[in-house]
């Protein structure tokens, strides 16, 4: 349980994308004197534009990408009262991705790149931090690296929860007494003190990780959307905020591809049952929904997810019939490609799965390799289908109640269903449809479970 008041309130891309963006998350930032601790995302577009520079560019390209870059942040540099006073400053980290980026040029590493793509981050709580100045409020930028150690896992490093939160008590919660701290997310650095990053999105778990660590009593996570909705609103209009949502629920539709929180995030609230406020910076009077523990009745069906791009494995093994072991060897093999399977089913002589990819990696390559599918194929016939989608219907207590099959797979007769999973989590109920059905299937399911 918290023991302060402190709410670390962290903002996304698109809430630090421009001057005006970054004032309104000031504004934000100064309703509440509670919020102490600033955790920032890259201005929106910038780690996507490193990552391009990290992957080794022809200089003709690489002049191009880092052309916009310094056109996303000046344009936030040139509209300060006082410009210079941060100029060198910036400059000096351009710099320093021009010359990473060239290093990346001749030879690129999965270390060069979680060193390059961290300029993101470093330069909008720079600009950040100069903001908050010219607005006459003192604030502290501090380099989350010094607290957020992780292992070496470059592009999709693990945290080392006791060390930063013995970290976080020494070096940062003596400075929240005393000022208002911005600090970066998505970024850490290894035992060697080489930088690493936590995964695309990473900045929510940095800010429910600092929560944790410093016990807070609430996270705010800070986006382009009011809150948490029934279903994605780009692709059902009629989607509802939901105002509150319990941790298993909202733990649920992130993992199953709802963008609004990245999956990890709620793993340190739920640890120490801190809430999490998820709203608009854009439209703080809007609302939001809150994270908790618990909600007053909870509803049957609470919301659906929609997790594009999947990759169905059909194992198909003779020996499998009454084989024991075929199971065990699979899972071996994917262990050892450090691969979490996903959804999964199975019959005498085969199983499907797909591939848990949660939290990818920074520069997003497949987990499906060469090496695991050789060896995969060295134990039985592998078939591959691509480009299917996941729809997860997420509630409560769906696997024990009543006329569920009814509610959801009445509304999906027109189409064809590949894979089911349910009854294995009471929380979920979840299949996979071709691709270019998504879309539809969503539309046509919002309609019977919630409109
Ligand atoms: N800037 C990083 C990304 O785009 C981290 C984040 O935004 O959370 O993935
Ligand atoms: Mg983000």
């Amino acid at each position: 349980m918290s023991q302060s008041s402190l709410i670390v309130a962290k903002f996304g891309g698109t809430s630090v994308a421009d001057f005006v963006a970054m004032n309104r998350s000031a504004d934000v930032v100064l309703s509440d004197p509670n919020v102490r601790l600033v955790v920032l995302s890259a201005s929106a577009g910038v780690t996507n534009l490193l990552v391009s520079l990290a992957d080794g560019q022809e200089q003709e390209q690489r002049a191009y990408l880092l052309d916009e870059i310094r056109r996303i942040q000046y344009a936030i540099v040139d509209q300060l009262d006082q410009p210079d006073v941060i100029r060198e400053e910036v400059d000096r980290m351009l710099e320093n991705i021009t010359m990473l980026s060239e290093a990346a040029a001749l030879a690129t590493s999965s270390a060069l790149t979680d060193e390059l793509v961290s300029h993101g981050e470093l330069l909008s709580s720079l600009l950040f931090v100069e903001i908050l100045r010219q607005r006459k409020v003192e604030s502290v930028w501090f380099d989350v690296r010094k607290v957020m150690r992780t292992s070496d896992r470059f592009g999709r490093a693990e945290p080392d929860v006791a060390l930063l939160a013995e970290l976080s008590q020494s070096q940062l919660a003596p400075r929240l007494q005393e000022a208002l701290i911005v600090t970066q997310g998505f970024i850490g650095s290894e035992a060697k003190g080489r930088t690493t990053t936590l995964g695309r999105g990473g900045s929510d778990y940095t800010a429910a990780l600092l929560g944790e660590a410093l016990q807070a009593s609430r996270i705010d996570i800070w986006t382009d959307v009011a809150g948490i909705y029934t279903t994605d609103p780009r692709i059902v209009p009629a989607a509802k905020r939901i105002d509150e949502i319990t941790f298993e629920e909202a733990a649920e539709m992130a993992t199953f591809g709802a963008k609004v929180l990245h999956p990890a995030t709620l793993l340190p609230a739920v640890r120490c049952d801190i809430p999490v406020f998820v709203g608009s910076s854009k439209d703080p009077a809007a609302g939001g929904t809150r994270v908790c523990n618990q909600t007053q009745n909870p509803p049957l069906f609470r919301a659906m997810a929609l997790r594009r791009k999947q990759t169905l494995l059909t194992l198909h093994s003779l020996n499998m019939l009454h084989a024991r072991g075929f199971l065990a060897e699979v899972f071996n093999i994917l262990a050892r490609h450090s691969i979490s399977v996903d959804l999964i089913t199975t019959s005498e002589v085969s199983v499907a799965l797909t591939l848990d990819t949660t939290g990818s990696t920074t520069t997003g390559e497949s987990l499906l390799t060469q090496a695991l599918l050789t060896e995969l194929s060295s134990l039985c016939r592998v078939e591959v289908e691509e480009n299917l989608a996941l729809v997860a219907i997420i509630g409560n207590n769906l696997s024990h109640a009543c006329g569920v099959g009814k509610e959801v797979f009445g509304a999906l007769e027109p189409f064809n269903l590949r894979l089911i999973c349910y009854g294995a989590s009471s929380y979920n109920l979840c299949f996979l449809v071709p691709g270019d059905d998504a879309e539809q299937v969503v539309q046509a399911l919002h309609r019977n479970l919630f409109e």
